[in-house]
C-alpha cells in the first residue's frame, strides 16, 4: 500500500480465497447495490453477470477502509466497467440510478416475492411472472399447482423470510445434537453456513454429520429424520439419499457444485424463547395451532389441495408458541469430512473461488467431497481444512475471515 497525497490506495489478491474477508465491511453501501445488481442478474437467469458483480462486491468487502475516491481502485481486480460505473455514481451522487430502478421495478420486486417462498426459484418466478402473477395473493387466487416444497414454504411465508438469530439457531444446535446422539452415539455434529463464519443471522441453520468410525453413518439420515419427527420438531422434510457412487462423472469431478451427500432440507418448528427449556415436544402442546397441524399434514399429501388458502400469510396468530425456520442437515463419512466442512461453510463465493484457484492455477478438482490433482492424477487426502488449503497452496483462512 503506498500513500499518495492522503489517498489510500488499495490491494488485493485476485482470487477472494487468497483474502482475509472478515464480517467488518466498511463498504456496505457499495456492496449492498453491487450485490441488489448480482440478485437481480441472477433472478434473470444471467448467471454470468450475476458473478461478475458478486466479486465486485467481495472486493469491496475485503478493503481496510471506506472508498471514498475513484483513484483508490486503481489496479483492483474483478472490478469490470459496469462495476465501476455504479461505484462512480454512488461516490458521486449518493445512488446509482440503475440501482434504484432495479430496486423499484415491478420484475425485481414480483422475483423477490415469489423466490421468498421456499422451493420456488427464478424458473418457477418467472413463469408465474408471465401468467400475470406478482404476488402471494395472486398465486393464491390463480389456483396455481404448487409442490409439496411449496405449499409449505407459502404456509411459512412470514416466519421463513424473517432472519434467524444466533439464539435461535443454539437452540436448533441442541435439539439436532440430542436427535443424533440418540440414533447413534458417538455421531458429531457440527454447525455450518453463515453462523459457522461467525453471523449473528442467517436464513438458515445448516449442520453436518459424521462419524469418527468410516461407515457408521450409513443410514444415519433417516433415523435422525424419524427422531425429530416423532418428538414433533419437523413442519417439512425431504431427505435426499446419498448419490455420490452412483455418478458416471466420476467424484471429485462433480457436473456442478451440487454435491452429493445425504441430505435432509427441513423446516423445523421452534419454541419461541419463552417455551424453549420446557422440555416438552411442542406439538404435545395443546393448542389450537397443534390441532390445525395435524389436519395440515393430511392434506399435504394431496398436491391439488389449496389448503394453503386456510391461512392467514400476514398475520400470524398472536398466541403461537413456535416459529418455523429452515434447517439443513448433511451427512458425511468422516474420509470426506475436511471436503464437507470447507464446502459447506462457506461463503457461496468463497467456495466458488476456491474450486476456481484450484482448477485455474493448480489444476486440480475440488468439491465437498474430495480434492483430485490432475497432473498426478490422484485424489488428496485430508483430514482438516487446514490440510486442504496447504493442497491447493493457499494461506489458511479460517471461517471467520471467509465472508466474501
Ligand atoms: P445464510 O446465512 O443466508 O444461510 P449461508 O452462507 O449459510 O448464508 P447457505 O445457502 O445456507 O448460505 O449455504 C451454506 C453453504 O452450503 C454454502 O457454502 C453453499 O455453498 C453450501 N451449499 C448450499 N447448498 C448446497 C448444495 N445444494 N450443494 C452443495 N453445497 C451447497
Ligand atoms: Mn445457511
Ligand atoms: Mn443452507
Amino acid at each position: 500500500q503506498i500513500n499518495e497525497a492522503e489517498v489510500v490506495l488499495f490491494s488485493v489478491p485476485s482470487y477472494a480465497c487468497q483474502r482475509r474477508t472478515t464480517l467488518d465491511n466498511h463498504n456496505v453501501t457499495l456492496t449492498d447495490a453491487l450485490s441488489l445488481l448480482a440478485e437481480n442478474a441472477e433472478l434473470s437467469d444471467e448467471d454470468g453477470r450475476g458473478v461478475a458483480f458478486r466479486r465486485a462486491a467481495a472486493v469491496l468487502k475485503a478493503l481496510p477502509a471506506p472508498v471514498t475516491a475513484m483513484s483508490q481502485l486503481t489496479g483492483l481486480p474483478c472490478l469490470g466497467d459496469h462495476s465501476l460505473r455504479v461505484i462512480k455514481d454512488i461516490l458521486e451522487n449518493e445512488a446509482s440510478d440503475e440501482v434504484e430502478s432495479t430496486k423499484q421495478s415491478d420484475r425485481f420486486k414480483a422475483l423477490k416475492v415469489l423466490t421468498g417462498i421456499f422451493g420456488v426459484g427464478s424458473k418457477t418466478a418467472d413463469r408465474w411472472i408471465r401468467d400475470g402473477i406478482h404476488n402471494l395473493h395472486q398465486l393464491q387466487e390463480s389456483g396455481a399447482t404448487l409442490n409439496r416444497a411449496q405449499q409449505a414454504g407459502l404456509e411459512h411465508y412470514d416466519d421463513l423470510n424473517q432472519q434467524v438469530t444466533k439464539a435461535e439457531a443454539d437452540a436448533i444446535t441442541e435439539i439436532v445434537q440430542e436427535a443424533v446422539v440418540s440414533v447413534l452415539p458417538g455421531a458429531q455434529v457440527v454447525l455450518t453456513g453463515g453462523f459457522r463464519r461467525g453471523k449473528q443471522t442467517g436464513h438458515d441453520v445448516d449442520f453436518l454429520i459424521t462419524h469418527p468410525e468410516e461407515g457408521r453413518e450409513v443410514g444415519l439420515m433417516p433415523k435422525v429424520v424419524f427422531w425429530l419427527e416423532s418428538q414433533g420438531f419437523l413442519l417439512y422434510q425431504k431427505t435426499t439419499r446419498n448419490s455420490y457412487l452412483e455418478v458416471k462423472d466420476g467424484p471429485g469431478r462433480p457436473s456442478s457444485n451440487m454435491d452429493r451427500f445425504e441430505r435432509c432440507l427441513s423446516i423445523f418448528k421452534l419454541a419461541k424463547k419463552e417455551e424453549r427449556g420446557i422440555k416438552v415436544a411442542v406439538n404435545t402442546v395443546k393448542t389450537r395451532d397443534s390441532v390445525r397441524d395435524h389436519t395440515q399434514s393430511e392434506t399435504d399429501q394431496n398436491p391439488q389441495s389449496h389448503s394453503y388458502e386456510r391461512h392467514e400469510l400476514t398475520n400470524p396468530p398472536a398466541h403461537r408458541r413456535w416459529r418455523a425456520v429452515r434447517v439443513d442437515l448433511v451427512v458425511s463419512p468422516i474420509s470426506q469430512f475436511a471436503f464437507a466442512l470447507l464446502g459447506w461453510t462457506g461463503s457461496k463465493l468463497f467456495e466458488r473461488e476456491l474450486r476456481r484457484w484450484a482448477g485455474h492455477e493448480k489444476a486440480m478438482s475440488l468439491s465437498s467431497h474430495a480434492l483430485y490433482d490432475n497432473k498426478q492424477s490422484r485424489y488428496l487426502r485430508a483430514a482438516s481444512e487446514e490440510e486442504i488449503f496447504a493442497h491447493l497452496g493457499l494461506e489458511y483462512i479460517p471461517p471467520s475471515e471467509r465472508n466474501a
